[in-house]
């Protein structure tokens, strides 16, 4: 084997081991990936900042859904306490009416003087600030004691509908009127608690009033803080209202009960759900108990807005930082991708450079090496044969002499175009080899084939009638060396060009100008 294939195979495996080194390690995989594939850096970057972004905006909106859970629980335990306060009252104000029910219906403690009377009817609980007045009236509806004098001769309160509601049912027990305004007291808003008293027969001797003072319920109220935006207020079952903070505009009165969420209100003993005011349109919280022995609602909502306040504004600063970093790491990603576009594509264009002949542009000996190996290696695939061609110009050093070194590169030039445009199938290498030597692999053709290839491209060549005076047509000639070998039975590429060149050195020795296939080779030795 001539020194210099030796040498080209030397080579061969050990840029094989250096590069099956490097690739055994995955990271090494994962960069090329990305070199072969620049996009993925640029895909993949993005795919990370939108999971980040997705993540970050679900942890916000899991913020948001907290903030309004807190604002929940918040006014639920502010509705409890206003619910306890109000059935505490009422619970105390009851057992005052049941002292002075029991009172009335006896008549040794009617019979006592006014004052005594008093004293006995009415206890301590009836001075509370919440309670207005307390009262028995006789079955006309006329007040016949009091816990404050005051003028009532000839006022009638048989048209009230506490008075109605004793007269007509026994059993009414105690019964909380809705809002009206005091005859006795200036007009005062007030709210009737009342029992009935009965006559020893069991037929109506008149009624017990316990009047509690709606400002009591106002007072209560304006003690819970709900923001600027939100309300508080404490309702009768049929959407009356008792008291409201704010204070409902004039009209506004009947809003409540039109409401169509407040059916919900009505019908469970506590709960919450948002809804938009009919009355004036904000969204709120509405959480609401009702009061345990009345038919009253307690309810606290604050407004949507105010309660998401410092949730939206979190939720801007780290919204739009993820968004920015988010942006920024696409940029970046897509930046990166091009620069290993670029990188890849100058790369390549150093590889194309590295495995081209820089005076003739074919393939050199290195990019020869490795094709060839492909085209071997898909020859044994398929079962194919594969011929090479070794082409020498006849005499080149004497046209060298005769027409100088620039002349002998041009002719070289013309010879080189020659066996390009002959070898136009796809998977035919053109190769310089060296000096005035190419190679030629033509893959799948058998000997006759590439020997009818061979004779016409030394016709072409002759045909150029490139002047070469000292050679013995005067025009410039190749002589060729055919080889053929079958890759599937064969596993060397190296002796197929060894054999090539042994037919080119068989055609040099019998007169030059001809292609000689290895096959006359083996018969000439024969
Ligand atoms: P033969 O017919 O036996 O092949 O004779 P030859 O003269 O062609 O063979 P030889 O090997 O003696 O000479 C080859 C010559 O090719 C020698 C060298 O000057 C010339 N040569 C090799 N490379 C180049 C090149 O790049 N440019 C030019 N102008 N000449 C070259
Ligand atoms: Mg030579
Ligand atoms: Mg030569």
């Amino acid at each position: 084997m001539p020194a210099r294939l030796k040498a080209v195979r030397k080579t061969g495996r050990m840029v094989g081991r250096r590069l099956m080194r490097r690739n055994s390690t995955a990271g090494m995989r994962f960069a090329e990936a990305f070199s072969r594939f620049p996009a993925l850096a640029g895909f993949i970057g993005t795919a990370i900042a939108i999971c980040m972004a997705v993540l970050s905006f679900a942890a916000l909106w899991q913020g948001r859904a907290q903030a309004l859970q807190n604002a929940h629980q918040a006014a639920a335990n502010l509705v409890a306490t206003l619910s306890a306060d109000i059935a505490h009252n009422i619970e105390s104000s009851d057992l005052s009416l049941r002292t002075i029910v029991s009172g009335a219906q006896n008549p040794a403690v009617m019979a006592l003087s006014p004052d005594l009377r008093k004293l006995v009817l009415f206890d301590g609980a009836t001075g509370m600030n919440s309670v207005g007045g307390a009262f028995v009236m006789n079955r006309e509806g006329r007040i016949v004691v009091e816990r404050d004098p005051s003028e009532h001769a000839d006022l009638l309160f048989n048209d009230r509908d506490y008075f109605k509601v004793h007269a007509e049912r026994p059993d009414a027990g105690l019964y909380i009127s809705g809002p009206y305004a005091s005859r006795l007291r200036e007009g005062a808003a007030s709210l009737a608690m009342s029992r009935r008293i009965d006559a020893p027969d069991g037929s109506f001797a008149g009624v017990a009033v316990i009047a509690l003072n709606v400002s009591y319920f106002k007072d209560l109220l304006s003690r819970v803080k709900v923001g600027r935006s939100g309300s508080v207020f404490i309702v009768q079952q049929d959407g009356v209202m008792i008291a409201r903070k704010p204070a409902l505009p004039s009209d506004g009165e009947g809003y409540v009960a039109k409401s169509p969420s407040f059916t919900a209100m009505q019908d469970a003993p506590s709960g919450s759900y948002i809804s938009r005011s009919a009355l004036d349109g904000v969204r709120r919280l509405y959480t609401f108990q009702h009061v345990p022995g009345t038919r009253l609602i307690a309810a606290v909502a604050p407004a949507e807005d105010e309660v998401l306040a410092a949730w939206r504004e979190r939720s801007l600063v780290i919204g739009g930082l993820t968004m920015a970093f988010g942006g920024g790491f696409i940029v970046i990603s897509w930046l990166l991708a091009i620069s290993l576009r670029s990188r890849a594509i100058a790369q390549e264009k150093l590889q194309r450079l590295a495995g081209t002949d820089s005076l003739t542009g074919l393939c050199n000996r290195r990019a020869l090496d490795r094709r060839l190996e492909d085209e071997w290696r898909r020859a044994r695939r398929a079962g194919d044969p594969l011929s090479a061609l070794f082409i020498d110009v006849d005499h080149f050093k004497l046209y060298n002499d005769t027409y100088g070194h620039v002349m002998g590169d041009d002719a070289l030039v013309a010879v080189a175009d020659c066996i390009q445009n002959a070898a136009k199938r796809p998977g035919d290498i053109v190769a310089r080899y060296g000096g005035e030597e190419f190679v030629v692999v033509l893959p799948g053709a058998a000997a006759s084939g590439a020997l009818t290839f061979a004779e016409r491209l030394r016709a072409n060549v002759e045909g150029l009638a490139i002047p070469h005076s000292a050679a013995h047509k005067g025009v410039l000639t190749i002589s060729i060396g055919i080889a053929t070998a079958s890759p599937r039975h064969s596993d060397d590429a190296l002796k197929l060009l060894n054999n090539a060149d042994a037919a080119l050195y068989l055609a040099k020795r019998t007169g030059r100008n001809r292609a000689i296939h290895e096959d006359s080779v083996a018969g000439n030795d024969a």
